[in-house]
């Protein structure tokens, strides 16, 4: 065994949505050191084609819409094919909208569940299917800190995060008899293009950041070391679970935070 131990991937096949850039890109570079192929499956495909490109014959691009069934379907042909099958899962892919209740339209709703909740159920129905013929694997749903508490003024997303947190649990009872765990992950504030959206300008996010317990804003590490890990045979007694990188955001409130109580 390497030094890495259970941590160690050498041999496994990952397919991780969104993986141009942000999370997705930290996750795919860091399974890929720790011995995995992956497959980069993103809309930015000529992003993700680079991100692949800079990690040499164990990795690879292919054009996914997280919304399309058939192009599913083709992405998990493309990793059986070049790497022989396919052993993990990270649905990472996601997209945020702001909007409240009132302000929030139908369309504007369906969108964020097209991708972020729709996309994870058509990932987890393409991938049973090579997963459990390989005996067994590890699917990782990524969900949000808005997955676990309500966050005004993001209906939509905070929506889908909570669906995936529950369509988590479903699969992991689902899947365990065919050797499948099933984790949610919950980041918290990471910086990624995503929260540098020109839209948050306005936010004080040092101050924010500063009143963690852990006093900064999550890195693409962060969250990618936890992702490793719950594809890893290092955590081969959870499943069905929820596991948070939020800096400890949803511990409490401050002394500030708290008022005069
Ligand atoms: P990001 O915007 O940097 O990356 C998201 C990636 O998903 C992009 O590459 C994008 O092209 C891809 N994507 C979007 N729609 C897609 C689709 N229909 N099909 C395929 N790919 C698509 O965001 P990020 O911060 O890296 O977020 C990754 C995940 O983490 C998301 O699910 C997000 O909701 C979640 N998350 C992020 C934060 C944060 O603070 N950044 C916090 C909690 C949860």
């Amino acid at each position: 065994m390497s030094e890495l131990g259970a941590l160690d991937l050498t041999g496994r096949v990952a397919l991780i949505t969104g993986a141009a850039r942000g999370q997705g890109e930290a996750e795919a570079r860091l399974l890929v050191a720790r011995g995995a192929q992956v497959v980069l499956a993103d809309v930015l495909h000529a992003e993700a084609t680079a991100v692949a490109a800079s990690l040499g014959p164990a990795a690879l691009a292919v054009e996914l819409d997280v919304t399309d069934a058939g192009q599913w379907t083709h992405a998990v042909d493309v990793a059986t094919d070049a790497y022989g099958g396919l052993d993990i899962l990270v649905n990472n892919a996601g997209i945020l909208t702001s909007g409240s209740i009132e302000s929030t339209t139908e369309d504007d709703y369906m969108r964020v569940v097209r991708v972020n909740q729709l996309g994870c159920l058509l990932g987890m129905k393409a991938a049973i299917p090579a997963l459990r013929h390989r005996g067994g694997g590890a699917i990782v749903n990524v969900s949000s800190v808005a997955g676990l508490t309500g966050v005004a003024g993001v209906v939509a997303y905070a929506s889908t995060k909570w669906a995936i947190r529950g369509m988590t649990k479903v699969a992991a009872l689902e899947l365990g008899p065919d050797g499948i765990r099933v984790n949610s992950v919950h980041p918290g504030s990471i910086d990624t293009p995503m929260t540098r959206d020109p839209r948050f300008d306005g936010v004080d996010k040092d101050a924010i950041h500063a009143a963690l317990p852990v006093p900064r804003q999550g890195h693409v590490d962060d969250v990618a070391e936890m992702v490793a890990f719950l594809v890893s045979d290092a955590s081969a007694y959870s499943t069905g679970s929820e596991f948070v990188v939020d800096g400890g955001s949803l511990a409490g409130r401050t002394p500030a935070e708290r008022g005069p109580t």
